[in-house]
């Protein structure tokens, strides 16, 4: 047999080989899933972007304790606060450089009263980097938004922390 019939029934094998396989991987499993359409599990620890929550009666949770601007690593957290009325503090600032965070999670684990939480969204990419600095009313917006979610993930958590 000449070299060339050689490399030729070597080729043959390769593609009826490939072809095989092709054909094999059409009835197994699917192993990807077809994003955006169809989204993955994301685990109740996941750590997305951030929302502040407020209690069921409306008002928010946040007591202007100020743990989370302290522990954040990144310094990405910048609240002002001062005293209503009735004694209570708020916050009348509380925004998060989105750019500088790091998703470690202290603000989370820091706050005594579950107000600043990752969420579980983690589709917020924006055009401009100004659309990344939030402010208050973007971050209770999105505990607004998310607070199903929020609460069903920290009620599966609190047993492990
Ligand atoms: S997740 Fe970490 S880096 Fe981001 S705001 Fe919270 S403490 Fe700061
Ligand atoms: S979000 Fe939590 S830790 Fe941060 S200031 Fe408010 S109450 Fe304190």
């Amino acid at each position: 047999m000449s070299m060339f019939h050689s490399v030729k029934r070597f080729l043959l094998i390769d593609i009826i080989k490939g072809m095989a396989l092709t054909l094999s991987y059409m009835f197994r499993r699917r192993v990807t899933i077809n994003y955006p359409f169809e989204k993955g599990p994301i685990g109740p620890r996941f750590r997305g972007e951030h929302a502040l929550r407020r209690y069921p009666n409306g008002e928010e949770r946040c007591i202007a304790c100020k743990l989370c601007e302290a522990i954040c690593p990144a310094q990405a957290i910048t609240i002002e606060a001062e005293p209503r009325e009735d004694g209570s503090r708020r916050t009348t600032r509380y925004d998060i450089d989105m750019i500088k965070c790091i998703y470690c999670g202290l603000c989370q684990e820091a706050c005594p009263v579950d107000a600043i939480v990752e969420g579980p969204n983690f589709e917020y990419a924006t055009l401009t980097r100004e659309e990344l600095y939030y402010n208050k009313d973007k971050l209770l917006a999105n505990g607004d938004r998310w607070e199903p979610e929020i609460a069903a993930n920290l009620a599966k958590e609190a047993p492990y922390r």
